[in-house]
Order: structure tokens, then C-alpha cells, then sequence
């Protein structure tokens, strides 16, 4: 197709996608996701219409309640009326599109909800992991109308650390009974987190945790800006806490409105998506048989790396 027919065909399927037709959300999803060749007029149609969605990171363990809380999540948001999406990034499958979170007998309480779109989408695969698609499908949600976009990560590796890259407020999902609150430490979410949540609070050493938190906290003594993070707990199961739950989001986003915060974070999440794309990108120019033959010789001793990487650099094809 030539160009202009492709940007007509994409401009007309988000204007479906706008209007609730879910079939085409998920069709401009799918060439994102598949890094299709039409990808690059996908995003420049969506463009225009994207800034307005919160995008809420929600990460933990596996088992702490993250689809449980969730789904109370967006139970909430669609009785104050708005439009949720759920993008759930699973770093551990390598299946995509759906197939996991069919299972998830609480969010099946939404499936045939119009306002709430829920997708799973897996990171193995991806070029460069979560960093290269999710933000793009992020855009698509949010130029669909979404007016809340949660995006759910299984806190495992790096995972809820990168879940930061694509939200405004992140909400770190600890329980009692599955790993302490200092492996949280360890794995560099206390820089990350603005909310933690301890769910299953029904259970017992729930408050441990939450007084763990507390402390590593009070010892971190980080106030970003002002902005305390809260501790919440909740039962998730019976939907206990998630009122507080929706108030600390509110709040967090006042603040991140109010002090310039949320301007600051999303032009640094934009550097770093065009950043990606720009590395990718030149890989993409360099000279792969002039690599090689510098690589036998790097591997040989007689050319320095860093000589390998100018020379590299210094002539790409055509
Ligand atoms: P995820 O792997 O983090 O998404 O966790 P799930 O939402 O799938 O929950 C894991 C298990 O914990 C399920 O059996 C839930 O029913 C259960 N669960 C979730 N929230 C609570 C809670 O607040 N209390 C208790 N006791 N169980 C919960």
C-alpha cells in the first residue's frame, strides 16, 4: 500500500478503535506488537491524540494479588466512569495476546464491559524486552480513549524496575508469606515505588510487612520531590482497601500534576523510548560482514575494541 493509504487505513481503524470497536483496538495492537512494517504510520496516526491516559505500573511477585487488585482496580474506575485498559506484561511467558489472563477468573467480571480492555502481551521475544513495544501500545491505548491504562507486571529480574519507564505511578504489590520486604529492597523497587500495597492483609504478618516497609523507608529517607509513598493495605479478595487504593493513585497523581513532576517523567520516558528506537535503529545500519571481519580480528588481538567500534561506526552501507 502507499504511504498515504496506509495513514488513511490507520487513521480510520483508530477512529474505530475510538469508538469502541474493540476488534480494531486490538488489530492496531497487534501490527505494534508484531513490530509489523506498518507500525511507523500506527504510532505517527495515534500521535495527535495521545497525553491525555494515566498509566498506572502495577508489579510484584507471582502470587501477591496483582490480578486480584486489578480487577478491583478497575472496578473502581469504571464505577467513577472511566474507560480502563489493562496491559498485562508477562517477562516469564513467552505467549502472547490474550492467552494468559483468559484464565484469570476475576477479570472475566469485565469481559464483556466495553469500557475495559484488558490484553496480555509477553516480553520474551522482544527486542530489547519490555522497553520496545509497550510503549507504543501504551500510545495506542491512550489515543483509543482509554482514559486509565494499567499496566500489570510479574515483578520478577528487572521487570518491576522497567515498569517504571512506562507509568506515572507505580504501585509496588508486596504480600505476607512470599518473599520479605528487604528481597524488595535488593531488587531496587524502593527507588521506583510510589504506592506499595501489602495485600492480603487478612493474613497474618501482614503488618510485619507493612512495618518492614516502614522501615526501610524511614531509613532510605527519600521524600522525591515531597512525595511520601504510602503504605495500603489491602484484602483484595474482598475488595478492602482499594477505595484507599483509588485515593493514594488520586493523590499521587495531584501531585504529579502539581509539582511538574508528570512533565518531567513523561519527556523522560519519551528520550529514553526515542532513544531505543535510535540505537535500534543504527544497529540496524551497521555493516554486518565489516563487523564480523573486525570481530576476527578483535578476537585475534590485533585490533583494539574500541578501534573495532569507530571503524564500525565510521562507515555504514549505503
Ligand atoms: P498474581 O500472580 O500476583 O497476579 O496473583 P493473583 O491475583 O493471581 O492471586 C494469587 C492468589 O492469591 C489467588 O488465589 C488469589 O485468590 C489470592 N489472593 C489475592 N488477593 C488476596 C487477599 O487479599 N487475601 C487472600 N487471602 N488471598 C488473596
Amino acid at each position: 500500500m502507499p504511504a498515504t493509504d496506509t495513514a488513511a487505513a490507520e487513521a480510520a481503524e483508530l477512529g474505530r478503535a475510538r469508538d469502541g470497536d474493540i476488534r480494531a483496538l486490538a488489530r492496531l495492537i497487534s501490527l505494534v506488537e508484531n513490530q509489523s512494517p506498518r507500525v511507523r504510520s500506527v504510532i505517527k496516526a495515534v500521535a495527535p491524540g495521545t497525553g491525555a491516559a494515566r498509566v498506572i505500573g502495577l508489579t510484584g511477585a507471582p502470587g501477591v494479588g496483582k490480578s486480584t487488585v486489578t480487577g478491583a482496580l478497575v472496578g473502581a474506575f469504571r464505577t467513577a466512569g472511566r474507560r480502563v485498559a489493562v496491559l498485562a506484561i508477562d517477562p516469564t511467558s513467552p505467549f502472547t495476546g490474550g492467552a494468559l489472563l483468559g484464565d484469570r477468573i476475576r477479570m472475566q467480571d469485565h469481559a464483556t464491559d466495553e469500557g475495559v480492555f484488558i490484553r496480555s502481551m509477553a516480553s520474551r521475544g522482544h527486542l530489547g524486552g519490555l522497553a520496545a513495544a509497550a510503549p507504543q501500545v501504551i500510545r495506542v491505548l491512550d489515543a483509543a480513549g482509554f482514559e486509565v491504562i494499567i499496566v500489570e507486571t510479574v515483578g520478577v529480574g528487572q521487570a518491576e524496575v522497567e515498569v517504571a519507564s512506562h507509568a506515572d505511578s507505580v504501585a509496588v504489590l508486596l504480600a505476607p508469606g512470599l518473599g520479605d520486604a528487604i528481597q524488595a529492597a535488593k531488587a531496587g523497587i524502593l527507588e521506583v515505588a510510589d504506592l506499595f500495597v501489602v495485600n492480603k492483609a487478612d493474613k497474618p504478618d501482614a503488618q510485619q510487612v507493612v512495618r518492614d516497609i516502614r522501615a526501610m523507608l524511614a531509613l532510605a529517607g527519600r521524600v522525591p520531590g515531597g512525595w511520601r509513598p504510602p503504605v495500603i493495605t489491602t484484602v483484595a479478595t474482598a475488595g478492602d482497601g482499594i477505595a484507599e487504593l483509588v485515593t493514594g493513585l488520586d493523590a499521587h497523581w495531584s501531585w504529579l500534576e502539581r509539582s511538574g513532576e508528570l512533565a518531567r517523567r513523561r519527556r523522560e520516558r519519551a528520550r529514553e523510548e526515542i532513544t531505543a528506537l535510535a540505537v535500534a535503529s543504527l544497529r540496524g545500519r551497521l555493516d554486518a560482514r565489516r563487523a564480523d571481519e573486525l570481530a576476527g580480528r578483535v578476537a585475534g588481538g590485533s585490533l583494539d575494541p574500541f578501534a573495532a567500534a569507530d571503524e564500525l561506526l565510521a562507515r555504514q552501507p549505503g
